[in-house]
């Protein structure tokens, strides 16, 4: 079989393993573990220049190739112009964005050099696989070098209409680099449609044909069997004895302004405040490690989240119950597993997600005898998938209120049959699943 390469801003450590690893390479494990593989990117450090011959490590089959990125560089194609222009602008979060020359110089930059670097070390007969809004350009890049490989594009974040899309600065430039690719993978039909229209608006007809959307998903069967394990776990019986029998719902998320979480505590602000027999009666935790914390919006957001704890708790807890746990610190797959299996509600509500993995790993957590009930955004690319789980719009507080109240007093029978109509997607349409489908049409692709 021939080589993959996978290109991604991030490259795993391949010192770090298991609980560490980031879902991306959870998500390739499996293509990974069957061919011989060379991963390159970012290495994660920062030095005085951009590095412009990778270093290499060898793990078994697979060949670690990163580079160190120089200040500058990580200042305008990292913090710039790919978490301050485009993931705001993807998001659908013009007024978020900021958009600089010299940022947009130092990403097509960094692209440049991601390519020069790559190229020596490809092999013809390569299948090439480029990850993320960082990369837009690489494919172009790629080809302007004499790349006559298979490559292929995958957008993990979403894709928003082409009107919104087309107001950032330069968006003409990175529809037509996306036209070097043989396929560009989505991750929702909404996103799938966009992506079409933009490229349409810009006369890359062509490369309209080549937009499918391929869901991401969680190997379920290891997730749940953590979840398990996790209940014999001296952290889960601690746990499980401070909520001393209230009910839980549990949100898990990085800490970013995408997700929703101002809407979502005063969502549950609103269900103490109008639904008064939950009083007493529930704890929320929310996990939301900090992401990004150098940027200014998400120092800014983290205060907003402060004031929202403060103002919840001071003004429903009693003495021997705080109605709002709050973490910034991340917590270990495993324990978490653990916290969402003892959880009777998942509450999910990003703003704007490209997938949300959460919500898969909510309902793999479960107990199908006893499932807890899935609170979800109408705006996470998951929503196709979990028929069963209960809507909301998430910057409605007020909906959220209503729809927690519901699942926390909906009936066993309700619930598992809900459970059901999610775990019968997560289950099929796994990591595996999305990694196979993925490179059988890239690899299909050129064979015409
Ligand atoms: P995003 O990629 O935007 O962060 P996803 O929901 O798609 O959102 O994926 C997040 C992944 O990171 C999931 O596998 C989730 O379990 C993990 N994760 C998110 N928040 C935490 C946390 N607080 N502690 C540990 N893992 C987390």
């Amino acid at each position: 079989m021939n080589r993959l390469v996978i290109v991604a801003n991030r490259v795993p450590n391949p010192r770090e393993r298991g609980a560490t690893a980031g879902g991306l390479a959870v998500a390739l494990k499996d293509a990974l573990a069957r061919r011989e593989a060379l991963w390159f990117g970012w290495s994660g450090q920062i030095a005085e220049a951009t590095a412009a011959e990778p270093e290499e490590v060898r793990a078994g089959r697979i060949t670690y190739a990163t580079l160190d990125l120089g200040r500058e560089d990580y200042r305008r194609y990292y913090q710039g112009f790919s978490n301050g222009s485009l993931w705001p602008t993807l998001h659908y979060r013009l007024g978020l964005a900021h958009f600089s020359r010299e940022d947009h110089a130092g990403y097509r930059g960094v692209n440049a050099a991601f390519a020069a670097a790559l190229v020596p070390l490809l092999r013809p007969d390569d299948t090439i696989w480029v990850h993320d809004f960082h990369l837009f350009p690489l494919g172009a890049e790629l080809r302007r070098a004499g790349c006559r490989q298979r490559i292929g594009f995958f957008l993990h974040v979403p894709f928003p209409p082409g009107g919104l899309f087309c107001a950032l600065p330069r968006a003409e430039e990175l529809l037509a680099d996306l036209a070097a690719y043989d396929v560009i993978g989505v991750q929702a039909e909404d996103d799938a449609a966009n992506l079409r229209g933009a490229l349409a608006s810009v006369g890359q007809g062509d490369a309209a044909a080549r937009v499918f959307a391929f869901p991401i998903g969680i190997e379920a069967e290891p997730f749940t069997a953590l979840a398990e394990k996790a209940l014999t776990r001296r952290e889960t019986e601690r746990f499980r004895q401070s909520l001393v029998e209230r009910a839980l719902i549990i949100g898990v998320d990085r800490l970013d302004y995408t997700k929703g979480l101002p809407q979502r505590f005063c969502g549950y602000g609103q269900l103490l405040a109008r639904f008064k027999a939950h009083r007493s009666k529930v704890t929320y935790l929310q996990v939301a490690p900090v992401s990004r914390g150098d940027v200014a919006q998400y120092r800014a957001l983290r205060r907003e989240l402060d004031e929202w704890v403060g103002r919840i708790n001071g003004q429903h807890a009693e003495p021997d119950w705080a109605p709002l746990r709050y973490m910034t610190r991340a917590v270990a797959r495993p324990v978490l597993a653990g916290f969402m299996r003892m959880a009777r509600v998942g509450l999910v509500t990003p703003l704007r997600d490209g997938m949300n993995l959460v919500a898969k790993e909510y309902i793999a957590a479960q107990d199908p005898e006893d499932p807890g009930v899935l609170v979800l955004s109408r705006f996470a690319g998951a929503v196709s998938q979990l028929p069963g789980a209960l809507l909301v719009n998430p910057l409605d507080p007020d909906e959220i209120a209503e729809a927690l109240d519901q699942a926390l007093t909906m009936r066993p029978a309700e619930r598992r049959s809900r459970w059901e109509d999610c775990a019968v997607s997560v289950r099929r349409d796994g990591a595996r699943a999305w990694c196979r489908e993925f490179l059988s049409r890239l690899e299909g692709a050129n064979d015409a």
